[in-house]
């Protein structure tokens, strides 16, 4: 095996890495020798970032949700990587609101970045695969698409969609594509500090067996070891990262 479990070279799509666990997961592969290209809406978080994280990475401006000009990211990201070797499908929106007060264009807009998003990259990234000579797709669930949560009805069914794309895929694209979900639990990224008090943070830390909620770091690891060739076995599943609150 080479070094850095095979990660060297490889070339990584990584959507929604403008922020919180995608930032941290690019900056994790470009450390691994990887070549990663980021695909975010937020223009300005993208640019700054691609600042930042200094040569090896390129962006591309683009809407998960918009098939049109996910594609045009995607032939930048030929242009510029000739072809995909890991996806990492990770870009998503939350919203908390009861069921009942729920509109119809809120639920919409929760699956599409969340569900139909993640489907266009795949789809993208599995047509270059399966007419080369494969890959690695990555398809970012929550422990939300596996047990009830209240206030979080669209965010959920998302996140279950997701997992069961990933499962359908792990089907489908084998033995050339290795495909799987991942699910992790509380996790301190911007999207979790936009919704808490100080209040509430206590009461969800005090939930988790591990009495803390995740760093981007910890979740950045999975990807890494889901992506190279260690876990070449690991195919099809939901794997679940939550310091331990599903056991509780
Ligand atoms: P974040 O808000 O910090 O970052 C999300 C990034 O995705 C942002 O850069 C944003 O601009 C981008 N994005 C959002 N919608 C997009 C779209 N339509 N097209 C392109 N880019 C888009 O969020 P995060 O906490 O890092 O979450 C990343 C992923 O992890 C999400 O899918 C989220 O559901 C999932 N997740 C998060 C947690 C958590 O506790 N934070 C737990 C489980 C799963």
């Amino acid at each position: 095996m080479m070094g850095n479990d095979n990660l060297e070279g490889r070339r990584v799509v990584l959507t929604g890495g403008a922020s919180g666990i995608g930032r941290v997961t690019a900056e994790a592969f470009l450390r691994a020798g990887s070549r990663v290209a980021i695909i975010d809406r937020d223009e300005e978080a993208l640019r700054r970032v691609l600042e930042e994280l200094g040569p090896g990475v390129s962006g591309f401006a683009a809407d998960v949700s918009e098939p049109a000009s996910l594609r045009e990211a995607f032939v930048g990201v030929d242009r510029v990587l000739g072809g995909v070797d890991v996806l990492i499908a990770n870009a998503g929106i939350s919203v908390r609101r009861p069921f009942l007060e729920c509109s119809p264009e809120e639920w919409r807009r929760v699956i599409s970045v969340n569900l139909d998003g993640v489907f266009f990259c795949a789809r993208e990234a599995a047509m270059r695969m399966m007419a080369g000579v494969g890959g690695v797709l990555l398809l970012m669930g929550s422990t939300n698409g596996l047990v009830g949560y209240p206030y979080y009805a669209s965010y959920n069914a998302s996140k279950a969609g997701v997992i069961e794309l990933a499962r359908s895929l792990a089907i489908e694209l084998a033995p050339k594509v290795r495909v799987n979900a991942i699910c992790p639990g509380y996790v301190m990224t911007p999207m979790q500090e936009r919704e808490y008090t100080p209040a509430m943070l206590e009461q969800v830390n005090a939930k988790i067996p591990l009495r803390r909620h995740a760093r981007p770091e910890e979740i950045s690891e999975l990807f890494l070891f889901l992506a190279s060739d260690r876990a070449r076995y690991i195919h099809g599943q939901a794997l679940v990262i939550d310091g331990g609150e599903l056991a509780g």
